[in-house]
């Protein structure tokens, strides 16, 4: 019986090591949990919150919304969802977007499109997506296939066909990986789970001139670098080299599950009636909230505030690795995604950090993820490096 209650009394499943603190409200950079302790949170819910918690204009779009209509199916027109769009058109590459509810999904639909748009040119055999290792693309059966990580692989049957994994930055590996079967390189600008890992601009162009050279579609996963997080709407623009299709979502939502991905008219072509759908993606109350934060994120200077805010925190992250050389050895990332490189474990400096009621995100490669919200206050910059200075300190003596 009383295992019975035990069991009732902690009915999810085991996925998570959670931290063992429950957030019940939150403003800006600033979370509170249940005990009335105060956080500060770089972390932004994994790259999510783009505008902190409870952005008033975030809150006002939500509240108007939820009082006029929230869902109605993609079987009816929705008037927030072309607009979210166009606006997403007019921002960058893309000429059409579909709307899902997470990056994972995103992915897929870049995949199938993808894969759709060879069929539909008569060579259904081009249906592989060349991708690097450290990705990180979702949880569902085909981006745990393209991410190519055995940890997430295994014991999940026989992986998905159709991806093939070539090293991280080894461009006679990744040429030598295409064939007559390929259809697409997948990369992420600036792998985010992988350890904050940036691509550099040279190289997505020498993507680009290779896919056009071989005829093949060039895919990013903007799902973490998108939004504004870097410094610009889309990581990409930095370099020039403009994709043919990119998944985005955690920002876009700022905290409401929005996914989507972008492609250019051709490529989008063939998606016809039938090729793809979902029952939730972009509902009205979802484009309700896209559209806020495209709102404040498009305003002037915002994207140029973004950097001035990154500049200021890279400079006091570099301090703290001249201050504790024997913890952390470099500062990574670009704009508002950056991270440590620890020399320790990360997850041990992630929890000295939170001792400090400090929130960070640990990511591979033994680094630890640096994500405020875009609209974070210079003061907040330096009362995070504080607070990372104190866990460094405590951490460091009691070692
Ligand atoms: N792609 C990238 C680059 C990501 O960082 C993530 C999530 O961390 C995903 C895809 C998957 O997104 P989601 O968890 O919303 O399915």
């Amino acid at each position: 019986m009383e295992q019975a209650l035990n069991q009732a009394s902690d009915p999810l499943f085991g996925t998570y090591n959670r931290t063992p603190a429950a957030m019940v409200r939150g403003k800006g950079a600033w979370a509170w949990d249940k005990n009335g302790n105060k956080w500060l949170d770089f972390g932004s819910g994994i790259a999510v919150n783009s505008l902190g918690h409870a952005h008033p204009r975030l809150v006002e779009a939500v509240r108007k919304q939820a009082g006029e209509i929230w869902h109605t199916s993609n079987l009816f027109e929705i008037e927030g969802q072309t607009r979210l769009a166009q606006r997403l058109v007019d921002a960058t590459f893309a000429d059409k977007v579909f709307f899902c509810n997470s990056g994972a999904e995103a992915l897929e639909g870049c995949i199938k499109t993808a894969r759709r748009y060879f069929y539909d040119a008569d060579q259904p055999d081009r249906y592989e997506i060349i991708t690097f290792e450290g990705a990180f693309h979702g949880r569902t059966l085909a981006t745990i296939a393209a991410g190519g990580q055995q940890k997430y692989l295994e014991g999940f049957g026989p992986k998905a066909s159709g991806f093939t994994q070539v090293p991280f930055g080894d461009h006679e590996a990744l040429k030598a990986a295409i064939g007559p079967q390929t259809a697409a390189i997948l990369v992420e600008p600036i792998q985010g789970e992988g350890g904050v890992r940036p691509v550099p601009d040279q190289c997505l162009r020498g993507l680009r001139e290779l896919c056009d050279e071989h005829g093949i579609l060039l895919i990013y996963d903007e799902v973490q670098t998108g939004v504004g997080r870097t410094g610009w709407l889309y990581a990409y623009e930095k370099s020039g080299a403009a994709p043919d299709l990119l998944a985005t979502a955690k920002g876009l939502g700022g905290g409401f599950p929005i996914g989507a991905f972008l492609a250019t008219e051709a490529v989008a072509a063939p998606m016809v009636p039938g090729t793809h759908g979902t029952t939730f993606g972009g509902n009205a109350l979802a484009m309700s909230v896209g559209n806020a934060v495209l709102d404040v994120v498009l305003e002037d200077g915002f994207l140029d505030m973004v950097r001035q805010k990154a500049g200021r925190l890279r400079q006091r992250m570099a301090q703290i690795v001249d201050t504790y050389p024997d913890l952390v050895e470099a500062v990574y990332g670009e704009g508002l995604l950056s991270g440590f490189k620890a020399k320790v474990p990360a997850g041990q400096l992630v929890a000295a950090m939170h001792a400090e009621h400090l929130i960070t995100i640990p990511a591979g490669a033994n680094v630890i993820r640096i994500l405020p919200p875009l609209n974070v206050e210079d003061a907040e910059i330096d009362e995070a490096m504080a607070r990372v200075d104190r866990a460094f300190s405590t951490f460091q003596a009691s070692a």
